[in-house]
């Protein structure tokens, strides 16, 4: 069996009712969109 770099196909984003598919190139648990949004709600509430 050969190894890839790639992810599991098929995988989806983590965000509560999101149904992105994630690329099998994004070792992300979300898709671009909610990525996006869940660093900026993390960085609220870390203080400055
Ligand atoms: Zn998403």
């Amino acid at each position: 069996m050969k190894k890839t770099k790639t992810s599991l196909k098929g995988r989806k984003c983590k965000f509560p009712l999101c149904k992105h598919i994630l690329s099998i190139y994004n070792h992300e648990t979300f898709c671009h969109v909610h990525l996006g949004q869940v660093g900026q709600e993390y960085k609220q509430k870390v203080p400055a």
